[in-house]
Protein backbone atom coordinates (compact mmCIF):
# COMPACT_ATOMS: atom_id res chain seq x y z
CA UNK A 1 0.00 0.00 0.00
CA UNK A 2 2.60 2.26 1.04
CA UNK A 3 4.67 1.30 -2.00
CA UNK A 4 1.95 2.19 -4.21
CA UNK A 5 1.27 5.59 -2.81
CA UNK A 6 5.10 6.32 -2.92
CA UNK A 7 5.23 5.47 -6.79
CA UNK A 8 2.31 7.32 -7.22
CA UNK A 9 4.06 10.30 -5.78
CA UNK A 10 7.21 9.86 -7.59
CA UNK A 11 5.17 9.47 -10.73
CA UNK A 12 3.71 12.54 -10.25
CA UNK A 13 7.38 14.40 -8.95
CA UNK A 14 8.93 13.35 -12.40
CA UNK A 15 6.12 14.18 -14.77
CA UNK A 16 5.12 18.10 -13.61
CA UNK A 17 8.26 19.40 -14.49
CA UNK A 18 6.37 23.42 -14.89
CA UNK A 19 5.42 22.95 -11.29
CA UNK A 20 8.15 24.47 -9.88
CA UNK A 21 8.60 27.34 -12.47
CA UNK A 22 5.03 28.28 -12.17
CA UNK A 23 5.26 28.49 -8.62
CA UNK A 24 8.15 30.32 -8.34
CA UNK A 25 6.52 32.83 -10.67
CA UNK A 26 3.74 33.20 -8.29
CA UNK A 27 6.01 33.77 -5.31
CA UNK A 28 7.98 36.14 -7.68
CA UNK A 29 4.74 37.82 -8.59
CA UNK A 30 3.07 37.75 -4.95
CA UNK A 31 -0.12 36.68 -6.59
CA UNK A 32 -1.62 35.22 -2.98
CA UNK A 33 -5.15 34.15 -4.50
CA UNK A 34 -3.48 32.39 -7.55
CA UNK A 35 -1.00 30.52 -4.83
CA UNK A 36 -4.07 29.47 -2.95
CA UNK A 37 -6.19 28.22 -5.69
CA UNK A 38 -3.37 26.52 -7.36
CA UNK A 39 -2.46 24.94 -3.80
CA UNK A 40 -6.04 23.88 -3.26
CA UNK A 41 -6.02 22.15 -6.99
CA UNK A 42 -2.99 20.59 -6.32
CA UNK A 43 -3.84 19.26 -2.67
CA UNK A 44 -7.27 17.85 -3.71
CA UNK A 45 -5.78 16.50 -7.74
CA UNK A 46 -3.36 14.35 -5.37
CA UNK A 47 -6.44 13.28 -3.34
CA UNK A 48 -8.30 12.41 -6.47
CA UNK A 49 -4.87 10.79 -7.97
CA UNK A 50 -4.91 8.28 -4.89
CA UNK A 51 -8.39 7.01 -4.89
CA UNK A 52 -8.12 6.48 -8.46
CA UNK A 53 -4.94 4.21 -7.52
CA UNK A 54 -6.99 2.63 -3.98
CA UNK A 55 -10.66 2.04 -6.48
CA UNK A 56 -11.30 -1.83 -5.86
CA UNK A 57 -13.70 -1.95 -9.61
CA UNK A 58 -10.44 -3.01 -11.59
CA UNK A 59 -12.61 -1.56 -14.61
CA UNK A 60 -13.36 1.94 -13.31
CA UNK A 61 -9.54 1.33 -12.48
CA UNK A 62 -8.60 0.62 -15.73
CA UNK A 63 -10.18 3.60 -17.12
CA UNK A 64 -8.88 6.24 -15.31
CA UNK A 65 -5.59 4.53 -15.29
CA UNK A 66 -5.38 4.58 -19.53
CA UNK A 67 -6.73 8.41 -19.13
CA UNK A 68 -4.21 9.73 -16.53
CA UNK A 69 -1.26 7.76 -18.12
CA UNK A 70 -1.71 8.85 -21.51
CA UNK A 71 -2.62 12.92 -20.60
CA UNK A 72 0.47 12.36 -18.75
CA UNK A 73 2.56 10.84 -21.70
CA UNK A 74 1.49 13.50 -24.00
CA UNK A 75 2.25 16.42 -21.35
CA UNK A 76 5.80 14.99 -20.92
CA UNK A 77 6.50 14.08 -24.92
CA UNK A 78 5.74 17.52 -25.61
CA UNK A 79 8.13 18.98 -22.93
CA UNK A 80 10.56 16.94 -23.95
CA UNK A 81 10.48 18.54 -27.54
CA UNK A 82 10.28 21.50 -26.90
CA UNK A 83 10.96 22.53 -23.25
CA UNK A 84 8.13 23.89 -22.07
CA UNK A 85 4.55 22.69 -20.66
CA UNK A 86 1.20 22.22 -22.78
CA UNK A 87 -0.55 24.89 -22.85
CA UNK A 88 -4.29 25.77 -24.35
CA UNK A 89 -2.86 27.67 -27.49
CA UNK A 90 -0.45 24.74 -28.19
CA UNK A 91 -3.38 22.28 -28.30
CA UNK A 92 -4.78 24.86 -30.87
CA UNK A 93 -1.79 24.85 -32.94
CA UNK A 94 -1.32 21.13 -32.55
CA UNK A 95 -5.37 20.75 -34.04
CA UNK A 96 -3.79 22.99 -36.78
CA UNK A 97 -0.84 21.11 -37.81
CA UNK A 98 -2.40 17.79 -37.46
CA UNK A 99 -1.42 17.23 -40.80
CA UNK A 100 2.04 17.29 -40.06
CA UNK A 101 1.77 14.68 -37.52
CA UNK A 102 4.15 12.22 -38.61
CA UNK A 103 6.98 14.56 -39.35
CA UNK A 104 6.83 15.71 -36.23
CA UNK A 105 7.30 12.28 -34.59
CA UNK A 106 9.84 11.78 -36.50
CA UNK A 107 11.95 14.76 -35.70
CA UNK A 108 10.92 14.42 -31.87
CA UNK A 109 11.54 10.76 -32.09
CA UNK A 110 13.05 11.29 -28.25
CA UNK A 111 10.33 12.62 -27.22
CA UNK A 112 7.90 9.93 -28.42
CA UNK A 113 9.93 7.14 -26.86
CA UNK A 114 10.07 8.99 -23.36
CA UNK A 115 6.32 9.96 -24.23
CA UNK A 116 5.71 5.98 -24.10
CA UNK A 117 7.58 5.25 -21.01
CA UNK A 118 6.05 7.55 -19.24
CA UNK A 119 2.94 6.14 -20.16
CA UNK A 120 3.86 2.70 -19.57
CA UNK A 121 4.88 3.45 -16.19
CA UNK A 122 1.68 5.51 -15.27
CA UNK A 123 -0.58 2.79 -16.23
CA UNK A 124 1.38 0.20 -14.53
CA UNK A 125 1.33 2.46 -11.13
CA UNK A 126 -2.56 3.59 -11.36
CA UNK A 127 -3.93 -0.15 -13.03
CA UNK A 128 -1.84 -2.00 -10.61
CA UNK A 129 -4.47 -4.12 -8.11
CA UNK A 130 -4.10 -2.24 -5.18
CA UNK A 131 -4.42 -4.21 -1.31
CA UNK A 132 -8.22 -5.05 -0.71
CA UNK A 133 -10.12 -2.74 1.21
CA UNK A 134 -13.29 -3.72 3.11
CA UNK A 135 -16.25 -2.23 5.17
CA UNK A 136 -16.95 1.35 4.79
CA UNK A 137 -14.10 2.26 3.26
CA UNK A 138 -14.75 0.78 -0.15
CA UNK A 139 -18.12 2.33 0.17
CA UNK A 140 -16.78 5.27 -0.17
CA UNK A 141 -14.54 4.44 -2.99
CA UNK A 142 -17.37 3.24 -4.92
CA UNK A 143 -19.45 6.31 -4.54
CA UNK A 144 -15.81 8.56 -5.27
CA UNK A 145 -15.32 6.32 -7.88
CA UNK A 146 -16.01 9.32 -11.10
CA UNK A 147 -14.34 11.65 -8.63
CA UNK A 148 -11.61 12.89 -11.08
CA UNK A 149 -14.15 14.71 -13.36
CA UNK A 150 -14.48 16.85 -10.52
CA UNK A 151 -10.52 18.50 -10.86
CA UNK A 152 -11.14 18.65 -14.44
CA UNK A 153 -14.09 20.72 -14.74
CA UNK A 154 -12.57 23.04 -12.51
CA UNK A 155 -9.21 23.34 -14.98
CA UNK A 156 -11.84 23.57 -17.77
CA UNK A 157 -13.88 26.48 -15.87
CA UNK A 158 -10.23 27.98 -14.56
CA UNK A 159 -9.26 27.94 -18.97
CA UNK A 160 -12.56 29.54 -20.19
CA UNK A 161 -12.17 32.31 -17.47
CA UNK A 162 -8.49 33.05 -17.78
CA UNK A 163 -7.69 31.52 -21.27
CA UNK A 164 -4.34 30.90 -21.95
CA UNK A 165 -2.32 30.56 -19.39
CA UNK A 166 -4.65 29.07 -17.28
CA UNK A 167 -3.70 25.69 -16.12
CA UNK A 168 0.07 26.71 -16.18
CA UNK A 169 1.48 24.09 -13.49
CA UNK A 170 -1.03 21.92 -12.45
CA UNK A 171 -1.10 18.36 -12.22
CA UNK A 172 0.12 17.13 -15.99
CA UNK A 173 -2.03 13.76 -15.09
CA UNK A 174 -5.82 16.16 -15.51
CA UNK A 175 -4.49 19.32 -17.00
CA UNK A 176 -3.68 17.83 -20.99
CA UNK A 177 -7.29 16.50 -21.11
CA UNK A 178 -8.58 19.43 -19.29
CA UNK A 179 -7.34 21.79 -22.31
CA UNK A 180 -8.08 19.37 -24.81
CA UNK A 181 -11.90 18.99 -23.71
CA UNK A 182 -12.48 23.06 -23.73
CA UNK A 183 -10.89 23.56 -27.11
CA UNK A 184 -12.78 20.87 -28.48
CA UNK A 185 -15.75 22.05 -26.73
CA UNK A 186 -15.17 25.49 -28.26
CA UNK A 187 -14.05 24.35 -31.68
CA UNK A 188 -17.45 22.58 -31.85
CA UNK A 189 -19.48 25.11 -30.48
CA UNK A 190 -17.53 28.31 -32.21
CA UNK A 191 -20.22 30.26 -34.16
CA UNK A 192 -18.38 31.86 -37.46
CA UNK A 193 -19.27 35.15 -38.49
CA UNK A 194 -20.16 35.32 -42.41
CA UNK A 195 -17.21 36.51 -44.58
CA UNK A 196 -18.24 39.56 -46.45
CA UNK A 197 -18.12 39.57 -50.32
CA UNK A 198 -15.95 41.85 -52.42
CA UNK A 199 -18.85 43.81 -54.21
CA UNK A 200 -16.90 46.27 -56.32
CA UNK A 201 -14.65 45.09 -59.18
CA UNK A 202 -11.28 47.51 -59.41
CA UNK A 203 -10.90 50.61 -60.32
CA UNK A 204 -8.18 50.42 -62.16
CA UNK A 205 -6.52 47.97 -64.22
CA UNK A 206 -4.56 45.09 -62.98
CA UNK A 207 -0.77 46.62 -62.63
CA UNK A 208 0.76 43.18 -63.68
CA UNK A 209 -0.68 39.97 -65.65
CA UNK A 210 -0.35 37.41 -63.21
CA UNK A 211 0.58 38.27 -59.40
CA UNK A 212 2.69 34.93 -57.61
CA UNK A 213 2.74 35.07 -53.69
CA UNK A 214 5.28 32.63 -52.95
CA UNK A 215 5.64 32.29 -49.28
CA UNK A 216 8.38 30.11 -47.95
CA UNK A 217 9.07 27.62 -44.67
CA UNK A 218 11.16 28.88 -41.60
CA UNK A 219 13.47 30.77 -43.84
CA UNK A 220 15.64 33.19 -41.27
CA UNK A 221 16.76 36.21 -43.51
CA UNK A 222 20.30 35.86 -42.28
CA UNK A 223 20.68 32.84 -44.03
CA UNK A 224 19.74 34.38 -47.26
CA UNK A 225 23.25 36.03 -47.12
CA UNK A 226 26.11 34.14 -47.91
CA UNK A 227 28.43 36.47 -45.54
CA UNK A 228 27.66 39.90 -44.89
CA UNK A 229 26.73 42.31 -47.65
CA UNK A 230 26.58 39.14 -50.25
CA UNK A 231 23.14 37.92 -50.84
CA UNK A 232 22.68 34.22 -52.46
CA UNK A 233 23.56 34.02 -55.80
CA UNK A 234 20.57 33.64 -57.62
CA UNK A 235 19.87 37.28 -56.38
CA UNK A 236 23.06 38.93 -56.96
CA UNK A 237 23.01 37.44 -60.61
CA UNK A 238 19.27 39.04 -60.75
CA UNK A 239 19.31 41.99 -58.56
CA UNK A 240 18.07 43.95 -61.73
CA UNK A 241 14.58 42.26 -61.09
CA UNK A 242 14.52 42.48 -56.69
CA UNK A 243 13.11 44.82 -54.88
CA UNK A 244 14.29 44.19 -51.30
CA UNK A 245 12.94 45.02 -48.49
CA UNK A 246 15.11 43.88 -46.46
CA UNK A 247 14.29 41.89 -43.28
CA UNK A 248 10.71 42.37 -42.53
CA UNK A 249 8.48 41.06 -39.47
CA UNK A 250 6.09 38.18 -39.92
CA UNK A 251 2.66 38.42 -39.12
CA UNK A 252 2.97 35.32 -36.46
CA UNK A 253 5.78 33.19 -35.64
CA UNK A 254 4.27 30.03 -36.42
CA UNK A 255 2.82 28.71 -40.09
CA UNK A 256 -0.71 28.35 -39.73
CA UNK A 257 -1.52 31.90 -38.17
CA UNK A 258 1.43 33.93 -40.60
CA UNK A 259 -0.15 32.05 -43.52
CA UNK A 260 -4.06 32.79 -42.43
CA UNK A 261 -2.97 36.30 -41.29
CA UNK A 262 -1.71 36.60 -45.30
CA UNK A 263 -4.69 34.84 -46.89
CA UNK A 264 -7.39 36.07 -44.84
CA UNK A 265 -7.10 40.11 -44.84
CA UNK A 266 -5.87 40.56 -41.60
CA UNK A 267 -5.16 43.99 -40.56
CA UNK A 268 -2.79 44.69 -36.99
CA UNK A 269 -5.24 46.73 -35.55
CA UNK A 270 -8.30 44.92 -35.66
CA UNK A 271 -7.09 40.95 -35.91
CA UNK A 272 -9.26 38.66 -34.94
CA UNK A 273 -12.48 40.61 -36.23
CA UNK A 274 -10.74 40.82 -39.75
CA UNK A 275 -9.23 37.50 -40.07
CA UNK A 276 -12.95 36.06 -39.37
CA UNK A 277 -14.41 38.67 -42.16
CA UNK A 278 -12.30 40.41 -44.08
CA UNK A 279 -12.70 38.77 -47.95
CA UNK A 280 -10.61 36.43 -48.84
CA UNK A 281 -7.46 37.23 -50.76
CA UNK A 282 -8.98 34.76 -53.40
CA UNK A 283 -12.08 37.00 -53.30
CA UNK A 284 -10.59 39.87 -54.74
CA UNK A 285 -8.63 37.95 -56.93
CA UNK A 286 -11.15 36.38 -58.73
CA UNK A 287 -13.45 39.85 -58.69
CA UNK A 288 -10.36 41.57 -60.55
CA UNK A 289 -10.73 38.70 -63.19
CA UNK A 290 -8.10 36.61 -62.24
CA UNK A 291 -7.96 32.92 -62.22
CA UNK A 292 -7.13 31.45 -58.43
CA UNK A 293 -4.28 28.79 -58.33
CA UNK A 294 -2.89 27.35 -54.52
CA UNK A 295 0.03 25.23 -54.64
CA UNK A 296 0.97 23.52 -51.39
CA UNK A 297 4.43 21.58 -51.68
CA UNK A 298 4.78 20.97 -47.86
CA UNK A 299 2.82 17.46 -48.19
CA UNK A 300 4.78 15.17 -49.02
CA UNK A 301 3.58 11.56 -49.35
CA UNK A 302 4.26 11.26 -45.59
CA UNK A 303 2.16 13.57 -43.95
CA UNK A 304 -0.80 13.92 -46.71
CA UNK A 305 -3.56 11.07 -45.98
CA UNK A 306 -6.38 12.56 -47.79
CA UNK A 307 -6.57 14.72 -50.98
CA UNK A 308 -8.65 17.40 -48.63
CA UNK A 309 -6.27 17.98 -46.02
CA UNK A 310 -6.20 21.48 -45.69
CA UNK A 311 -3.60 23.44 -43.47
CA UNK A 312 -3.24 26.75 -42.21
CA UNK A 313 -6.98 27.40 -41.13
CA UNK A 314 -8.12 26.94 -44.23
CA UNK A 315 -11.51 25.64 -44.68
CA UNK A 316 -13.30 23.72 -47.37
CA UNK A 317 -15.37 26.91 -47.54
CA UNK A 318 -12.24 28.87 -48.20
CA UNK A 319 -10.66 26.20 -50.62
CA UNK A 320 -14.16 26.35 -53.05
CA UNK A 321 -12.88 29.69 -54.00
CA UNK A 322 -9.81 28.14 -55.87
CA UNK A 323 -9.72 27.67 -59.03
CA UNK A 324 -6.86 25.03 -59.26
CA UNK A 325 -5.83 23.49 -55.99
CA UNK A 326 -2.57 21.16 -56.30
CA UNK A 327 -0.93 19.74 -53.36
CA UNK A 328 2.59 18.10 -54.27
CA UNK A 329 2.54 14.76 -53.31
CA UNK A 330 4.60 11.47 -53.93
CA UNK A 331 7.55 13.30 -54.71
CA UNK A 332 10.93 13.40 -52.43
CA UNK A 333 12.34 15.60 -50.07
CA UNK A 334 14.57 17.67 -52.53
CA UNK A 335 12.22 17.57 -55.50
CA UNK A 336 9.36 19.61 -53.71
CA UNK A 337 9.91 22.87 -54.51
CA UNK A 338 11.32 22.20 -57.84
CA UNK A 339 7.78 20.35 -58.86
CA UNK A 340 6.14 23.02 -57.47
CA UNK A 341 8.13 25.73 -59.60
CA UNK A 342 6.99 23.09 -62.98
CA UNK A 343 3.19 23.88 -61.67
CA UNK A 344 3.76 27.50 -61.42
CA UNK A 345 5.64 27.33 -64.78
CA UNK A 346 2.83 25.74 -66.48
CA UNK A 347 0.05 27.87 -64.57
CA UNK A 348 1.62 31.47 -65.95
CA UNK A 349 1.24 30.30 -69.21
CA UNK A 350 -2.09 30.64 -69.16
CA UNK A 351 -3.46 33.37 -71.51
CA UNK A 352 -5.71 34.59 -68.28
CA UNK A 353 -4.63 36.54 -65.60
CA UNK A 354 -3.79 34.17 -63.30
CA UNK A 355 -2.87 34.65 -59.26
CA UNK A 356 -1.09 31.84 -57.21
CA UNK A 357 -0.87 31.58 -54.08
CA UNK A 358 2.37 28.85 -53.13
CA UNK A 359 3.36 27.32 -49.74
CA UNK A 360 6.85 26.25 -50.13
CA UNK A 361 8.36 23.65 -48.28
CA UNK A 362 11.78 25.71 -47.98
CA UNK A 363 13.85 24.49 -44.73
CA UNK A 364 10.98 22.88 -43.26
CA UNK A 365 12.21 20.50 -40.58
CA UNK A 366 13.58 17.90 -40.60
CA UNK A 367 16.21 20.14 -42.44
CA UNK A 368 18.72 17.11 -44.15
CA UNK A 369 15.25 15.68 -46.01
CA UNK A 370 15.59 18.98 -47.91
CA UNK A 371 17.98 18.44 -49.95
CA UNK A 372 20.35 15.82 -52.21
CA UNK A 373 23.59 14.60 -50.58
CA UNK A 374 25.12 17.11 -53.95
CA UNK A 375 23.84 19.91 -52.38
CA UNK A 376 25.52 19.08 -49.03
CA UNK A 377 28.09 22.11 -49.52
CA UNK A 378 28.36 23.00 -46.21
CA UNK A 379 30.48 20.79 -44.24
CA UNK A 380 30.37 19.02 -41.33
CA UNK A 381 26.72 18.16 -41.04
CA UNK A 382 25.48 15.23 -38.67
CA UNK A 383 25.84 11.64 -39.43
CA UNK A 384 23.85 9.15 -38.83
CA UNK A 385 22.31 8.53 -35.42
CA UNK A 386 23.04 12.64 -34.49
CA UNK A 387 21.07 13.70 -37.83
CA UNK A 388 17.22 12.79 -36.31
CA UNK A 389 16.23 16.30 -35.46
CA UNK A 390 16.48 18.36 -32.12
CA UNK A 391 17.99 15.11 -30.52
CA UNK A 392 21.23 15.90 -32.50
CA UNK A 393 20.87 19.44 -32.12
CA UNK A 394 21.26 19.39 -28.33
CA UNK A 395 23.61 16.55 -28.53
CA UNK A 396 25.84 18.41 -30.46
CA UNK A 397 25.29 21.90 -28.55
CA UNK A 398 26.38 20.42 -25.49
CA UNK A 399 29.53 18.81 -27.23
CA UNK A 400 30.43 22.21 -27.98
CA UNK A 401 28.98 23.18 -31.42
CA UNK A 402 25.62 23.78 -33.15
CA UNK A 403 27.34 24.23 -36.32
CA UNK A 404 26.83 20.66 -37.95
CA UNK A 405 23.03 21.56 -37.58
CA UNK A 406 23.05 24.80 -39.06
CA UNK A 407 25.05 23.68 -41.88
CA UNK A 408 22.28 21.24 -42.64
CA UNK A 409 19.68 24.23 -42.86
CA UNK A 410 22.43 26.38 -44.45
CA UNK A 411 22.30 23.48 -47.23
CA UNK A 412 18.68 23.38 -46.70
CA UNK A 413 18.80 27.07 -48.13
CA UNK A 414 21.08 27.13 -50.61
CA UNK A 415 19.21 23.86 -52.43
CA UNK A 416 15.37 25.17 -52.18
CA UNK A 417 16.37 28.77 -51.98
CA UNK A 418 19.40 29.50 -54.12
CA UNK A 419 19.07 26.62 -56.73
CA UNK A 420 15.32 26.75 -56.86
CA UNK A 421 15.16 30.53 -57.51
CA UNK A 422 18.29 30.22 -60.00
CA UNK A 423 16.13 28.01 -61.91
CA UNK A 424 12.88 30.04 -61.05
CA UNK A 425 14.59 33.16 -62.89
CA UNK A 426 15.91 31.35 -65.76
CA UNK A 427 12.19 29.53 -66.61
CA UNK A 428 9.76 31.98 -65.38
CA UNK A 429 8.87 35.17 -68.01
CA UNK A 430 8.83 37.75 -65.46
CA UNK A 431 8.46 40.38 -67.61
CA UNK A 432 4.61 40.98 -66.96
CA UNK A 433 4.39 38.83 -63.64
CA UNK A 434 5.41 39.93 -60.38
CA UNK A 435 6.42 37.83 -57.24
CA UNK A 436 6.05 38.84 -54.11
CA UNK A 437 8.57 36.08 -51.99
CA UNK A 438 9.02 36.17 -48.56
CA UNK A 439 8.67 33.16 -45.50
CA UNK A 440 5.94 32.72 -42.93
CA UNK A 441 8.59 33.22 -39.65
CA UNK A 442 11.90 33.25 -39.29
CA UNK A 443 14.05 30.20 -37.60
CA UNK A 444 16.03 30.66 -34.00
CA UNK A 445 18.45 28.40 -33.55
CA UNK A 446 19.20 27.92 -29.22
CA UNK A 447 19.34 24.75 -26.99
CA UNK A 448 16.19 23.45 -25.47
CA UNK A 449 14.16 26.03 -27.27
CA UNK A 450 12.03 25.45 -30.17
CA UNK A 451 13.02 26.75 -33.43
CA UNK A 452 9.55 28.79 -33.41
CA UNK A 453 6.09 29.39 -32.53
CA UNK A 454 7.29 30.31 -28.95
CA UNK A 455 4.27 31.66 -26.96
CA UNK A 456 4.11 35.15 -25.27
CA UNK A 457 5.12 38.54 -25.53
CA UNK A 458 8.69 37.40 -24.71
CA UNK A 459 8.94 35.05 -27.79
CA UNK A 460 12.71 35.21 -29.59
CA UNK A 461 12.11 38.12 -31.79
CA UNK A 462 13.99 35.79 -34.68
CA UNK A 463 11.31 33.72 -34.86
CA UNK A 464 9.17 36.92 -36.20
CA UNK A 465 12.36 38.31 -39.14
CA UNK A 466 11.69 37.28 -42.37
CA UNK A 467 13.06 38.18 -46.01
CA UNK A 468 11.01 40.22 -47.99
CA UNK A 469 11.60 40.89 -51.85
CA UNK A 470 9.21 41.67 -55.12
CA UNK A 471 10.46 40.30 -57.88
CA UNK A 472 9.48 41.79 -61.34
CA UNK A 473 10.99 42.02 -64.81
CA UNK A 474 8.10 45.45 -65.65
CA UNK A 475 10.24 47.45 -64.91
CA UNK A 476 8.12 50.52 -64.60
CA UNK A 477 6.66 48.69 -61.72
CA UNK A 478 9.60 47.46 -60.27
CA UNK A 479 11.39 51.28 -60.15
CA UNK A 480 8.10 52.00 -57.75
CA UNK A 481 8.84 49.02 -55.54
CA UNK A 482 12.54 49.91 -55.71
CA UNK A 483 12.20 53.06 -54.54
CA UNK A 484 10.02 52.37 -51.81
CA UNK A 485 12.30 49.68 -51.01
CA UNK A 486 14.65 52.52 -49.65
CA UNK A 487 12.72 54.39 -47.60
CA UNK A 488 10.47 51.07 -46.16
CA UNK A 489 14.04 48.64 -45.94
CA UNK A 490 14.32 46.74 -42.48
CA UNK A 491 10.88 48.68 -41.75
CA UNK A 492 8.05 46.48 -43.33
CA UNK A 493 6.13 43.55 -41.96
CA UNK A 494 3.97 40.83 -43.42
CA UNK A 495 0.03 43.30 -42.89
CA UNK A 496 1.50 45.52 -45.20
CA UNK A 497 1.51 42.65 -47.94
CA UNK A 498 -2.58 42.06 -48.38
CA UNK A 499 -2.86 45.73 -49.14
CA UNK A 500 0.05 45.77 -51.81
CA UNK A 501 -1.44 42.67 -53.45
CA UNK A 502 -4.96 44.28 -53.66
CA UNK A 503 -2.75 47.30 -55.31
CA UNK A 504 -1.38 45.26 -58.14
CA UNK A 505 -4.99 44.11 -58.59
CA UNK A 506 -6.49 47.70 -59.38
CA UNK A 507 -8.39 48.15 -56.47
CA UNK A 508 -9.00 51.99 -55.26
CA UNK A 509 -6.96 53.57 -52.17
CA UNK A 510 -10.30 53.49 -50.52
CA UNK A 511 -9.98 49.73 -50.31
CA UNK A 512 -6.59 49.07 -50.02
CA UNK A 513 -6.75 51.79 -46.70
CA UNK A 514 -8.82 49.51 -45.01
CA UNK A 515 -5.88 47.04 -44.50
CA UNK A 516 -3.57 49.82 -43.50
CA UNK A 517 -0.36 51.04 -45.52
CA UNK A 518 1.21 48.95 -48.08
CA UNK A 519 4.83 48.53 -49.43
CA UNK A 520 4.46 51.68 -51.33
CA UNK A 521 3.55 54.07 -48.61
CA UNK A 522 5.79 55.58 -46.27
CA UNK A 523 6.30 53.68 -43.26
CA UNK A 524 3.98 54.23 -40.60
CA UNK A 525 6.25 54.58 -37.98
CA UNK A 526 4.57 52.29 -35.41
CA UNK A 527 6.74 49.29 -34.00
CA UNK A 528 6.22 46.18 -36.00
CA UNK A 529 5.11 42.93 -34.38
CA UNK A 530 4.29 39.72 -34.23
CA UNK A 531 1.78 37.95 -33.17
CA UNK A 532 2.16 34.90 -30.59
CA UNK A 533 -1.57 34.20 -29.70
CA UNK A 534 -4.41 32.85 -30.71
CA UNK A 535 -5.81 34.43 -34.22
CA UNK A 536 -9.12 33.12 -34.16
CA UNK A 537 -10.54 34.43 -31.20
CA UNK A 538 -11.43 30.78 -29.89
CA UNK A 539 -10.53 31.02 -26.43
CA UNK A 540 -10.31 34.76 -25.71
CA UNK A 541 -10.61 37.81 -27.91
CA UNK A 542 -7.26 39.52 -26.83
CA UNK A 543 -4.27 39.10 -28.90
CA UNK A 544 -0.61 38.81 -28.00
CA UNK A 545 1.97 40.52 -29.69
CA UNK A 546 6.00 40.44 -29.68
CA UNK A 547 7.05 44.02 -30.90
CA UNK A 548 10.24 44.37 -32.49
CA UNK A 549 12.50 47.29 -33.06
CA UNK A 550 14.19 48.25 -36.19
CA UNK A 551 17.76 48.00 -33.78
CA UNK A 552 16.53 44.36 -33.19
CA UNK A 553 16.20 43.38 -36.85
CA UNK A 554 19.61 45.09 -37.88
CA UNK A 555 21.28 43.23 -34.27
CA UNK A 556 19.64 39.82 -35.16
CA UNK A 557 20.58 39.54 -39.05
CA UNK A 558 24.22 40.56 -38.91
CA UNK A 559 24.59 39.50 -42.31
CA UNK A 560 22.41 41.93 -44.09
CA UNK A 561 23.19 45.29 -44.66
CA UNK A 562 22.22 48.60 -42.49
CA UNK A 563 21.75 50.06 -46.05
CA UNK A 564 19.92 48.78 -49.23
CA UNK A 565 22.60 47.20 -51.55
CA UNK A 566 22.81 49.68 -54.57
CA UNK A 567 21.38 48.15 -57.69
ZN1 LIG B 1 6.26 27.41 -40.86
Amino acid sequence: MILKILLLLVFIFLTNQGFKFRLDYLIETNNITTIIVFSILWVFSIFVLLLVTFQQNSLIRIFWALIIAATTAVSYGFYAAGGSELEVLDVLELWQARHETSRAFDHFQHAVIKAAIVAFFGFVIIAYPPPKIEGKAKKLLTVFAWLPIIPVMMFITLIFIKSDRAVAGLPQQLSPISIATAVGYKLSVQEIPDRKTVNEKPKYAAKVKHLVYLVDESINPDYIYTSPGKLLQSFTQNQDKIANFGTAVSGSNCSARSNAILRLGATRDNLIESVRTSPTIWQYAKKAGFRTVYIDSQASEKTVTKPNDFQNYMTSEEAKLIDKFYKVKNVEGPDLDYRLLEIMEDELKSDKPTFIYANKNGAHFPYDDNYPDSAAIYQPVPTGEESSGLDGLLDLYESGSMEPVINTYKNSIFWTVDKFFEKLFMEIDLSDTAIIYTSDHGQYFEPSSTTHCTSGEDAPATEGLVPLMVITDKKPLLHKFEESAVTNYNATDQFSLFPTVLDLLGYSEDIQNQYGPDLLDPPSGKVSAFNTGDILGIISKDTIWREVSKEERIKLVPNAPIKPLAN
